[in-house]
């Protein structure tokens, strides 16, 4: 065809026109101006138009896909803000013990799992937790079982299995005696072996003291699976976002390969584990529009995780008396970690569980902020944010620091909390995202996966119900204390995505942001509670393209 300038700018019209619009959906744009719209429009990756279904059919173009939503509902990509990617992928590779109802049930698999392997051949499984179990082992130390019936379904072959929130693990006696774990071997600092009364080690390592049972480590290829698998099924969930607690050098190395090389298949706000490591890796390398990969973050963690009583608390666990928890990492280094990283720019995130863990972080991040008050808009992270003296709790919103909290953990761990810290330690600071959200902090949320599932519309609804899945208790778990629906899904959007120094790019639907998208059968905002979990991920759009589509979505009722 011959360019006449009648036909040039019929192309440049064309050129023009959205790759893709979706028309008649009920769009949640997160952005405060303009809260509602019904159509999409999304150009090269970009949003391009956010209005009315006429409005938007009449830039409709001859290649322009439209897809009719009949209904469904939009928000911006949900992110997770704090999972291990890796991770999850891992839990599809290894010996899978989430939802496992029992220490039976846990040697059962195991029993399975070694007649598959040669001798010799090591066994690893991850996803145990001793809260879940319907039914309590006879014998128990410190609240947990003994590698005994372990050991005897495995004798000739190490058996590691990590609890689900990666806080402690179980060997078996081949794993202990490969390792030469005797009664004289110490913990190291930030870790506990659990002993029965002859001093033997019952198979229990806590925190760092997991660093005894070493199973051969994943191969880069290992890695690689991993994230594939992490990445599919973060898409089959909504997930177009995620932040990775903490990984070591070769794994961000993976990363930054697969994002030049366009492979990343959902957007990663990577965090480097550890101060030697990040101290190794030079300046922050922020991202940007155009980008899938920010690394500019610091994730340590201060103390351990509340089921394995690893948490670092005031006062000592009602349960275990004379045991406050571990420092994980000790404060002074999280001191010189919040110091390193106001000063060479990196957002520095540091778990803490405990009362004890929490305050210590605050202090850590108030000092640094003290010495640096030139430094704004630092956005450093309590990672968890779970049990809070009532001291702390101000703090957060004074001092700017956000609370990554994951509304799941709540209905996973109220059930017990008080049995580890007594009522009135929980009433007083127990997942209290109200009174974080009256200290003016900001609340950002995830599951931690794979200690949960990374599924939001899960998290989502015990962030907004505090009941487990079956509606127990009736009202919620201090229910005062619940979020919002609008509230949840800015945690989930808008403020998961500035809490990553993203906001420029996404986390509304706007022209020019980022056309990541989350479709879902059910208007979370407005559905009644019990219809939540019901919920479907239609699509999941990334940069523009449809990274994940489900089946059917017309609704039924
Ligand atoms: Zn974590």
């Amino acid at each position: 065809m011959f360019l006449t300038p009648t036909n040039a700018l019929l192309l440049l019209l064309a050129v023009d026109a959205p790759d893709r619009i979706l028309v008649n959906g009920v769009v949640h744009t997160m952005d405060d101006a303009h809260p509602m719209a019904q159509a999409v429009a999304m150009t090269a990756g970009r949003i391009s138009a956010v209005g009315s279904t006429a409005d938007l059919m009449a830039t409709k173009g001859p290649r322009t896909e439209v897809i009719d939503l009949l209904g469904a509902t939009v928000v911006p990509g949900l992110k997770e803000s704090h999972g291990h990617f890796v991770g999850i992928g891992q839990a599809r590779m290894t010996l899978n013990l989430v939802g496992t109802k029992s220490w039976e049930e846990v040697v059962a698999r195991v029993a399975v799992a070694v007649k598959a392997r040669p001798k010799g051949a090591w066994i690893v499984g991850r996803g145990w937790h001793e809260g879940k179990w319907e039914t309590k082992p006879q014998h128990q130390v410190r609240g947990f079982p003994s590698h005994d019936e372990l050991s005897a379904v495995s004798p000739d072959n190490p058996v590691y299995l990590v609890r689900a929130d990666g806080h402690a693990g179980f060997a078996n006696a081949q794993a202990i005696s490969m390792m030469k774990i005797t009664k004289e071997t110490k913990p190291p600092t930030g870790g506990d072996i659990i002993r029965d009364e002859s001093g033997q080690a019952t198979g229990v390592f806590i925190d760092k003291a997991q660093g005894l049972i070493r199973p051969p480590g994943p191969t880069e290829g290992d890695v690689r699976e991993a994230i594939r698998l992490a990445t599919e099924e973060c898409l089959r969930k909504g997930i177009t976002f995620f932040d990775d607690a903490g990984e070591d050098l070769s794994t961000i190395a993976i990363y930054k390969d697969l994002a030049a090389k366009n492979q990343l298949g959902l957007r990663l706000h990577a965090m480097i584990r550890g101060l030697d490591n990040l101290k190794r890796f030079g300046p922050p390398q922020p991202g940007g529009a155009d980008s899938f990969l920010s690394i500019r973050s610091l994730k340590l963690s201060i103390d351990g995780a509340l089921g394995s009583r690893g948490a670092k608390l005031l006062e000592p666990y009602v349960d275990d008396p004379g045991n406050t928890g571990l420092w994980v990492t000790d404060p002074a280094v999280v001191s010189e970690a919040a110091l390193y990283g106001i000063e060479n720019g990196f957002q520095v995130n540091v778990h803490a569980i405990g009362d004890a863990g929490n305050r210590a972080v605050l202090d850590a991040f108030e000092a640094a902020f003290k010495a640096h008050p030139e430094k704004k808009d630092v956005r450093f992270r309590d990672e968890h944010s779970q049990i809070l003296d009532e001291k702390e709790i101000p703090r957060f919103g004074k001092l700017g620091v956000i609370a990554s909290i994951q509304g799941i953990h709540a209905t996973s761990d109220l059930p017990w909390a008080a049995e580890r810290l007594g009522e009135p330690r929980v009433l007083e600071g127990a997942y209290v995202w109200q009174k974080l959200k009256k200290s003016g902090a900001v609340l950002i949320n995830g599951t931690d996966a794979p200690v949960e599932d990374v599924d939001p519309i899960k998290s989502f609804y015990a962030t907004v119900t505090r009941q487990s899945e079956t509606g127990v208790p009736a009202g919620g778990y201090q229910p005062d204390q619940r979020l919002t629906r609008l509230e949840a899904l800015r945690s989930y959007t808008k403020d998961a995505y500035w809490a990553s120094f993203a906001e420029k790019f996404g986390g509304t639907i706007e022209p020019g942001k980022w056309a990541d998208l989350t479709v879902l059968s059910n208007d979370l905002l407005s559905v009644p509670d019990s219809e939540i979990l019901s919920t479907k991920v239609l699509y999941t759009i990334v940069n523009g393209n449809i990274a994940y589509r489900s089946g059917w979505f017309k609704k039924l009722h």
